[in-house]
């Protein structure tokens, strides 16, 4: 902690040098405004308190403090910023443009101190206050402006990129209401809204000034230029103001900050008061509303496609308020436009943004005047995507009416760009109609619809994959015809998480565990956590290694008690899973281990288990009915199993509602079993398996994903393995899967199941769970009984593992230790020199 003077002594020290009294309140207003000691840390939220708030101590609320001690690091922040920007522009450096309609970043309060170096002094100078810093940490509400793993992971690369240093811009939308708010009333799912900005925001700033117009709907007039050249002109329906909010990004302890800039959606001025003017007062106010429709509300679809027009409107708005930013700040340089390949990399985080590579070249054509083969080239030298998926239903498509509707100038472009494609590509595929058909932009069927992940293979240099298995299979499977055309365009970015938020912020013990054994360099070289191998063994650290982990699942049991009423045994095996509630990801197969584990103890009440306490979490989507029956199935199950006497708090199962950020932090640190069991084949990375394998939970998991990668790094003796291979999950699908068949020649798996649709767990009502009983035995798509004697084997070694109390320890120790490679910060690395070409551009604060 830097030692502080007492303000008095510092204006001493500062007249003694002969200062003047202006001078001398100049140097301490500035370090209220900037210091990291405690000292003007304490200035700087009572100032902040006072001018920013206009309350004093007696009168302050929590939420004032909040706010003033937001405001206080957020100065600190917005110096690096400046410095940032001011380094940026000096020299020209290349960009990093990341492109995601998701960010899912967690609060921010805590994660600042973190980066800022600064967490004890403001502990100190908060208590010095009279308050304590988690009581304000926890006032923050997080901005969920995403669903899952891929929101997520945009936001531990904006984490990651700006700790390496790297000048980069996140874009995306300022979503009004973000993922909505989970509760649980009846053991079944209630949506409610979230109002994120309702006390204020005080971590961005509103550029009012920078705004820029996008066109929606309306119709094309062609015409021929004065220079002779066919032109479309785009006459819209509608346009949209998109005005940006920035929220500064800081690495961990270096002054780079990076900006996040959210577009906001407004109606444009000029269009308010000419129809005011022409007495259509209802008209305009119905079009502001339909303006500021379209960043209010984030799509809760995680991993399906939803067709909506909303969506698609919404998807342009960013990118196109995006590129004609991007652009501009281009030009501002000095730069020919087509040399905007040299100013920026973008990349397209999923489809969602994959239109960019049509407004590009809409841009480039319509607005800045160049030829199509000019355009193309600066288009296709820009842009890289990212593949998340290899389900079919999240594969974008657009039905070509509604997208025509939408953005009628974009369809023509992207036919243009189709014809000139498959000219090219018919003769190396020797013209090949199924090839052909598989190649094209556009879907034919009863109705057309443009393939984005299409769109963007052929508009992108670079085409990756998020696991090594999910790449290799992207290259046989959904895009093994764009693979045999640009082989040299593929690459695997296995994904990554970033150790600030997932171990330091929500594991400080551990940290200081694992920082007082091998020092605090892994924060930054996540690989250095290899150092703790040599204390696996160890049974003095073993020991405080296992007392940190039942500290955390103490910590997360009292959360468990106020948020469901339930008691837990902190020192119960805890099992873990926690993700949207999806059939891939096979929440249900974890629930019909819990029956089978109920089971065996009424048949033999004496039996000898590992008591066991299953922790659910996650959102299912509003309108998939069939994984809020899972969620209805888990508390239904859970109501009879917590309070069945025979049971006598062996089991308990419980479903923490409201799955988020803030959540995932208090439940990573306290698993000890981590359960990654979708269906081989389906999940394309996942980063939850990395959290808690950092964190010192074993992985019960399926070669799937980043699982497989994990494995190999902690060794297959310290993961628990089951199921189908990916393989295998292909060849059975092909052979034609017999759900029933498993039904009826497994005991314990037909018990569990007649259980379910007898109303065993729903009192007696058979009617509840049909369509989901239905589904597994007769049309799962997810293979489910086909791996579940697998899983049960694989628990009850889990059981006989977990006796082990040493083995177990050691287990855990060199799980840690051995997820090096799972750092964002690696995967960032890896971006910038296969795919964006960027090197780091330190920032010195005051030119120092
Ligand atoms: C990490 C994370 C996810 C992704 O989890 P998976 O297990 O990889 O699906 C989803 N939601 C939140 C809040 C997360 O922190």
């Amino acid at each position: 902690m830097k030692k502080s003077l007492p303000l008095s002594d510092i204006k001493s020290v500062l007249e003694d040098r002969g200062l003047d009294q202006n001078e001398v309140q100049n140097v301490l207003v500035e370090d209220a405004r900037t210091g990291l000691t405690v000292e003007t840390l304490k200035k700087a939220i009572q100032n902040n308190l006072f001018y920013v708030q206009g309350k004093y101590p007696e009168i302050a609320t929590r939420n004032d403090y909040y706010m003033a001690l937001a405001y206080a690091v957020r100065d600190r922040i917005l110096q690096r910023w400046v410095a940032s920007v001011k380094q940026y522009l000096q020299e020209k450096h290349r960009i990093v443009s990341y492109l995601s309609a998701e960010y899912l970043l967690g609060p921010h309060l805590a994660n600042n101190l973190i980066n800022l170096g600064i967490y004890k002094e403001t502990e100190q100078a908060t208590k010095e206050l009279g308050i304590s810093l988690d009581w304000l940490i926890e006032k923050e509400v997080e901005p969920g402006l995403g669903n899952g793993g891929l929101g997520r992971l945009a936001a531990c690369y904006m984490d990651s990129l700006a700790t390496l240093e790297v000048p980069a811009i996140g874009y995306g939308i300022r979503y009004q209401f973000g993922i909505f708010e989970q509760d649980i009333r009846d053991g079944w799912q209630v949506e409610d809204t979230d109002n994120w900005l309702r006390r204020g925001n005080p971590w961005e700033i509103a550029r009012r000034e920078l705004s820029y117009d996008v066109k929606l709907g309306g119709y094309l007039q062609h015409y021929t230029d004065r220079d002779g050249k066919f032109r479309s002109k785009w006459i819209p329906e509608l346009t949209v103001k998109g005005v940006a909010y920035d929220t500064p990004i800081l690495g961990y302890k270096v002054n780079t900050t990076n900006t996040l800039r959210l577009w906001k959606s407004e109606a444009p001025r000029s269009f308010d008061f000419q129809s005011f003017n022409a007495g259509d007062y209802n008209f305009a106010v119905n079009q502001k509303i339909v303006c500021e429709n379209l960043s209010k509300v984030l799509y809760p679809n995680d991993e399906t496609l939803n067709g909506k027009k909303l969506r698609l409107q919404q998807q342009y708005f960013f990118v196109s308020c995006s590129l004609q930013d991007m652009i501009g700040i281009h030009l501002r340089q000095g730069e020919k436009i087509e040399d905007f390949q040299s100013t920026f990399s973008v990349q397209l985080n999923d489809t969602h943004p994959a239109v960019a590579i049509a407004e590009m070249m809409r841009l480039l054509l319509d607005e800045h005047d160049l030829d199509w083969s000019t355009a193309w080239r600066v288009t296709s030298r820009t842009f890289a995507y990212t593949n998340h998926t290899l389900l079919p239903e999240a594969l974008e498509k657009w039905d070509l009416e509604l997208f025509q509707s939408v953005l009628p100038r974009h369809l023509e472009i992207i036919y243009e760009i189709n014809r000139r494609f498959l000219d090219e590509v018919t003769v190396r595929v020797y013209g090949d109609p199924e090839k052909i058909r598989s190649l094209s932009l556009i879907g034919e069927g009863p109705r057309k619809y443009i393939k984005m992940a299409n769109l963007a293979c052929v508009g992108s240099y670079a085409i990756n994959g998020v696991a090594a298995l999910h790449t290799e299979l992207l290259k046989k499977t959904v895009l093994k015809d764009f693979y045999a055309l640009y082989p040299e365009k593929f690459s695997n970015k296995t994904n990554g998480v970033t150790p600030r938020r997932w171990m330091v912020l929500s594991n400080p013990k551990l940290t200081e565990l694992i920082s007082s054994k091998i020092g605090d360099g892994w924060i930054k070289h996540l690989e250095e956590l290899s150092g703790l191998e040599k204390f696996a063994d160890d049974p003095d650290f073993q020991k405080q290694w296992m007392d940190v982990k039942l500290e955390m699942k103490k910590n997360l049991a009292r959360k468990i008690k106020n948020r469901t009423g339930i008691d837990v045994n902190p020192e119960s095996m805890f099992d873990i899973q926690v993700k949207r509630i999806h059939e891939y990801k096979r929440q249900h197969l974890n629930i019909l281990h819990v029956i089978t584990l109920y089971n065996r103890i009424k048949q033999n009440p004496e039996i000898d288990i590992v008591p066991r306490t299953f922790v659910f979490a996650g959102k299912a989507a509003p309108g998939y009915k069939l994984a809020k029956l899972m969620i209805k199935l888990i508390n239904s199950v859970g109501d009879i199993v917590n309070n069945d006497p025979d049971v006598k708090d062996r089991l308990k199962v419980v479903f923490y509602p409201n799955y988020n950020v803030t959540n995932a932090q208090k439940i990573y640190p306290a698993a000890d079993l981590s359960e990654q069991i979708s269906t081989a084949g389906k999940e394309a990375s996942g980063t939850g398996n990395m959290k808690l394998s950092m964190n010192g939970a074993l992985t019960i998991g399926t070669l799937d994903g980043a699982n497989v990668e994990i494995r190999e790094c902690v060794g297959e003796e310290n993961f628990f393995l089951f199921g189908l291979t990916a393989e295998e999950v292909a060849r059975i699908k092909s052979e034609g899967y017999n759900p029933y068949g498993y039904y009826q020649n497994n005991a314990e798996l037909k018990l569990a199941m007649d259980q379910i649709s007898s109303g065993y767990f729903s009192h007696l009502d058979d009617t509840v769970f049909k369509d989901l009983v239905k589904s597994l035995l007769y049309d799962d798509q997810f293979l489910l009984f086909a791996d579940y004697q697998s899983y049960i084997e694989c628990q009850d070694k889990v059981d006989v593992a977990y006796r082990d109390k040493v083995k177990w320890a050691k287990m855990s120790i060199l799980n840690t230790a051995r997820m090096g490679k799972f750092s964002s910060d690696r995967s960032i690395q890896e971006y910038c020199e296969d795919i964006w070409k960027v090197k780091s551009v330190p920032v010195s604060l005051n030119g120092n």
